[in-house]
């Protein structure tokens, strides 16, 4: 069983529409893939429609948090998006990027850069908006050479020239309308040092206290010792350990696949989740 658990599509800042997304997942030789976008279900609908046979479908979101000062993101799986806690609070952290997005693009311009809110809209589509399309605007207009060369000091990277803050919801109460939607909650790359600062072990410890249920462990911005440490971690306070890919398309250089998380702590995280369920593909034409 080959089991991906984070994935970005065209509902946040990924370059597959979802449907192209589960097919690739599909081709790549997945068995289970979860869709995860930043702050939103918006891409499940059209993931569920095109889901291949013999690919199964974990809903999920990834939350955009923030504890004392320091973003965070937190995986949300197989709960319900009905839940009106849980909603409310992914329309604010989503409605609150396209100001910040704005913000933004005023720092580019005073800086010299001649984007505007029109090129990165229409790069974002209908996804939530982030920093990675404000970074492809960026690479369109010659200014760095990829996206990953806007995310330093001088451009968007964290406390960066460009960069603005968005809301972001307070971790502890992320996990709790997680779990009161009946969902799995998961710390997305708790230790991915290049993005910027992370949080202590002793604020996964507390999270774990507050009904965290794991951490992600093999994640291509965990070096080999980061990832026996996060083991360890996870063993003494009790936490699943995922891995995966977060695919972001053509915006990351990841692939499909390229980490995954063991078929035993996949079938806890189903075990665990009462807000919705795994779905099974069964070729769908969409
Ligand atoms: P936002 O949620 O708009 O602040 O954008 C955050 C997203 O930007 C993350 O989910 C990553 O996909 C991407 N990102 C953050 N830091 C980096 C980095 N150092 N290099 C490349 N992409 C990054
Ligand atoms: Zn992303
Ligand atoms: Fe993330
Ligand atoms: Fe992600």
């Amino acid at each position: 069983m080959r089991i991906d658990l984070h994935t970005h599509s065209t509902a946040s800042d990924g370059t597959d529409t979802p449907a192209e997304l589960v097919r690739k997942a599909a081709a790549a030789g997945l068995d289970v893939v979860a869709l995860t976008d930043h702050d939103t279900t918006r891409g499940h609908a059209d993931a569920l429609a095109a889901l291949p046979q013999g690919l199964t479908l974990v809903t999920g979101a990834e939350l955009s948090c923030r504890l004392d000062g320091v973003s965070m993101h937190l995986l949300a799986y197989l709960f319900d998006p009905e839940e009106p806690a849980l909603l409310a609070e992914r329309e604010l952290v989503r409605d609150d990027r396209v100001p910040r997005a704005q913000g933004m693009i005023a720092k580019l311009n005073e800086l010299g850069v001649p984007v505007t809110w029109d090129q990165v809209a229409r790069i974002a589509g209908d996804g939530s908006v982030g920093r990675p399309h404000v970074a492809s605007a960026l690479v369109e207009l010659g200014v760095v050479d990829s996206v990953n060369d806007a995310f330093t000091p001088e451009w968007l990277a964290d406390g960066g020239r460009a960069y603005m803050p968005k809301h972001e919801t307070d971790p502890f109460e992320a996990v709790r309308l997680v779990r009161n939607a009946g969902g799995v909650a998961v710390f997305a790359h708790p230790a991915a040092v290049k993005r910027g600062r992370t949080v202590p072990e002793s604020a996964i410890a507390e999270l774990a206290e507050a009904g965290l249920d794991g951490i992600e462990v093999d994640h291509m911005d965990h070096d080999p010792d980061t990832r026996a440490r996060l083991r360890g971690l996870a063993g003494e306070l009790g936490l699943l350990v995922t891995g995966s890919s977060d695919y972001h398309g053509s915006r990351k250089t990841c692939v499909l696949g390229e980490f995954s998380t063991d078929p035993e702590v996949y079938g806890e995280i189903t075990r665990r989740a009462t807000g919705a369920f795994p779905v099974p593909g069964t070729g769908g034409a969409a």
